[in-house]
């Protein structure tokens, strides 16, 4: 099979169980039907064994991963192919200039007065030929070479930017905008990738080319080379750079030209009883003769821009070959030249505008990857700001009791949110943390996963720091419950067994049945290989906290921190989820991020929150008696839940 885990194809009975196997995204997978099986067999049969990748995530880089990132250090993890694309490059340019060199050859050895020969001028041809034929051959296989190069090594990238990305802390991924994080792996990735592909190699093929012309022509004439070269060359680089720095200002303009005119059309179309109604029809006009006028200015900015760099490069070459027939053909008169060096100039001359073309634009694409580069290696660079010790131990089996010792944090140092907080929560207990919305009860949740570690005092898991403890062993140990839970794309199956390694069916089946979701699993059209899409947006949020109860209560955590949902759920599927929670709950430390006082009174103990302190704590019944802050909280809610209920019994 080779797929592994709970989900793959093997899943529920293999490949012939008719609705059986996650269907991976997209669609629920209805099976394979019948008439399709044969064909189906045959690929199978035919199909390579895939063995399952082996990776091992360390939450620490190990030693032989790069600490930084460059082009470079990107471009010999592959020296092999490298060099064999490099030395193609330079195959590629010899045999570009190796063209007009058999023509001048030709024409002095086989078609000079007095020195015409025919097998000269065939062997010529013949060689041309070839030549042609061998870098076309080339061409190719440099495409393949590179284009395979820079797949690998984007692939490479891609992982190592996305295990970068499971390292870092939850902070990271607060302060940073999702989109920006997900334009580094793809606009920076495919800048990249073109540069590597494309970029490089034209770079330097034609950079190469340039160079073996200009070497040659200075060794055939030095002053023709001279003044070809000094004037044309510096005049179409310029005028090259100028075009190209001219039509991307053009584009960006005409491209904001056609948004204003398609965003003032559409706003009136849209806007057309209010317009009418307020009599602004001519006003409208006058603004869009605006928008319109400012897209024909910048549509005819770029004309302007073609209309010169066209003919003016037309104008260089023909300066170019004035110069060369000038100087050049005074020189053969004189005996300094032959023609068919003559011949060689004219060639090499029309050349050089392609090169230096190319050459500008790839420039850009240079620029532009060497930027990706840079985001790329400060991205890589961040250091989580929770991570292990190098020396970190495994975290032995716990019984679960969680001690805050005198705990101060804050997201930003400044602003501390906890302050000397001590708590001790004892094995198989149940604590409801309570107080207003900011107080810092999901800050103490965090703190107990260590998604954060406190700026000052400990955390102890059976007397242990958190700190001292590998990731792994200690995440494996505690369940979270969040308050939105989040279902993958995937079948039921996957999303319930995704909190543990070798979960069987038989304990999916026992999960169901003690949260409650028997039922809903029956509904279904595939049972618990019906495929939940993106996020679980088919079900309701009582399903999706159910699904997330039983993912937990399948991990078999000794600790469950578990922050309540505070979306209001039907009284139905409160009580459904009630029963739930007492059955995952049962023997198990567990904190509990309490909205609702109902599940604050079903707790061992609550401990009230404000202002980043414990300021009460007690069983239920204590803190009633107690008439402080938490009764004053329950007599709130009982009179306003109080009327609630018996809005609903009444009109029962
Ligand atoms: P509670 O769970 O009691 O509603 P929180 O623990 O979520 O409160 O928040 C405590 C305080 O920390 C609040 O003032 C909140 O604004 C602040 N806070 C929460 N998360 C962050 C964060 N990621 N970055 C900065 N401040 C935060």
């Amino acid at each position: 099979m080779g797929w592994g885990g709970a989900g793959g194809w093997g899943g529920g009975g293999g490949f012939m169980g008719g609705h059986s196997g996650a269907a991976g995204n997209g669609l629920p997978f209805g099976g394979i039907p019948t008439e399709l099986m044969d064909g189906v067999n045959k690929i199978l049969a035919t199909e390579p064994e895939h063995a399952p990748a082996d990776i091992h995530f360390t939450q620490l880089p190990t030693p032989d991963e790069p600490t930084h990132l460059s082009l470079m250090q990107l471009l010999l993890t592959y020296p092999g192919r490298v060099v064999g694309s490099s030395l193609l490059v330079i195959l590629i340019s010899a045999a570009a200039v190796m063209g007009p060199l058999l023509i001048g050859y030709a024409i002095d050895h086989g078609m000079r007065e007095g020195h015409y020969s025919m097998s000269v001028v065939v062997w010529c041809a013949g060689l041309y030929l070839l030549v042609a034929g061998v870098s076309a051959v080339l061409q190719r296989s440099q495409v393949v070479v590179t284009g395979r190069l820079a797949s690998r090594i984007m692939h490479d990238l891609r992982i190592r930017v996305f295990t970068q990305f499971q390292r870092l802390s939850l902070d990271f991924f607060t302060d940073e905008k999702a989109g920006v994080l997900m334009s580094r792996m793809t606009s920076d990735i495919e800048n990249l990738q073109q540069l590597i592909q494309d970029g490089i190699s034209t770079f330097a093929a034609q950079g190469l080319q340039m160079i073996i012309m200009l070497v040659i022509l200075f060794l055939y004439s030095v002053t023709l080379a001279f003044w070809t070269v000094v004037l044309v060359v510096p005049i179409l680089l310029g005028l090259s750079v100028w075009f190209h720095q001219a039509s991307a200002k053009g584009y960006l303009r005409s491209r904001d030209g056609i948004a204003g005119v398609l965003s003032d059309l559409s706003e009136s179309l849209y806007g057309i009883r209010v317009v009418t109604a307020n009599n602004r029809q001519e006003r409208n006009i006058r603004n869009h003769r605006h928008v319109v006028g400012w897209y024909r200015d910048a549509n005819m900015y770029t004309g302007r821009v073609n209309a010169i760099y066209g003919p003016v490069t037309i104008m260089i070459g023909i300066l170019g070959q004035a110069l060369i027939i000038g100087i050049g053909g005074n020189m053969y008169l004189h005996g300094a030249l032959t023609l068919g060096v003559l011949t060689v100039f004219f060639q090499y001359l029309s050349r050089f505008f392609q090169p230096i073309q190319l050459l500008v634009q790839q420039y850009n694409l240079l620029q532009q990857g060497r930027s990706s580069i840079v985001r790329l290696g400060e991205l890589l660079e961040v250091a989580p700001s929770v991570t292990e010790k190098a020396n970190a131990t495994q975290m032995p089996p716990i019984q679960g009791r969680i001690t805050f010792d005198d705990v101060s944090f804050g997201y930003n140092p400044e602003v501390p949110v906890l302050q000397h907080v001590s708590l001790t929560i004892e094995p198989g207990e149940s604590v409801a943390f309570v107080g207003p919305t900011g107080a810092g009860k999901s800050t103490m949740a965090k703190l107990v996963t260590r998604f954060y570690d406190p700026t000052e005092g400990r955390i102890l898991l059976d007397g242990v720091d958190l700190r001292d403890v590998t990731m792994r062993s200690l995440r494996s140990q505690l369940g979270v419950v969040p308050q939105e839970p989040f279902l993958f794309a995937g079948s039921i199956r996957t999303n319930l067994a995704f909190g543990r390694e070798g979960i069987t069916n038989e304990e999916i089946d026992e999960a169901i049945d003690v949260v409650g979701l028997r039922d809903l699993v029956e509904r279904l059209p595939n049972g618990l290989d019906t495929v939940v899409h993106e996020r679980g947006q088919t079900l309701s949020a009582g399903e999706r906290q159910l699904i997330a109860l039983a993912r937990a209560f399948l991990a078999r955590p000794r600790v469950m921190v578990l922050d309540e949902a505070t979306s209001s759920l039907d009284l139905q599927s409160e009580t459904v989820i009630e029963r739930a929670l007492d059955k995952v709950l049962e023997g198990r430390t567990a904190i509990l991020i309490a909205h609702r006082l109902t599940t604050a009174q079903r707790a061992n103990r609550i401990v009230v929150i404000d202002h980043g302190g414990v300021v009460e704590m007690g069983t239920p019944a204590e803190l009633l008696a107690a008439k402080g802050i938490y009764a004053g909280m329950y007599d709130a809610w009982l009179q306003s839940g109080g009327r609630d209920v018996s809005i609903t019994t009444s009109a029962d």
